[in-house]
């Protein structure tokens, strides 16, 4: 194992790498790899902003109908439903 890793062990790795949840060492060469690889950073980058990106995709438009956004709100309120378990155990 070379002590840079490749462009795709950067993009296998790069979630933990930003959790920090990989050991020093590969961190160290991850980042190494980031210095010097335009896209694994844009990557990087992109993985950064999505959690911003999905934010804004998920508020209502501010310049809409009132039945538009009345629509918007119902549809998230079942969609945020459908994230909490729905399977429980049948009854024994
Ligand atoms: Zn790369």
């Amino acid at each position: 194992m070379s002590l840079l890793p490749s462009c795709p062990e950067i993009c296998k790795n790069l979630t933990e790498y930003q959790e920090h949840s990989l050991p020093i060492r590969k961190r160290f060469g991850i980042w190494i790899h980031l210095m010097m690889c335009h896209g694994c950073n844009a990557l990087r980058k992109a993985l950064l902003a999505l959690p911003s990106l999905s934010k804004r995709v998920m508020e209502a438009p501010a310049e809409a109908p009132t039945e538009a956004k009345d629509a918007f709100a119902l549809a998230m309120t079942k969609i945020k439903g459908c994230q909490k378990p729905d399977h429980q155990a049948p009854p024994k």
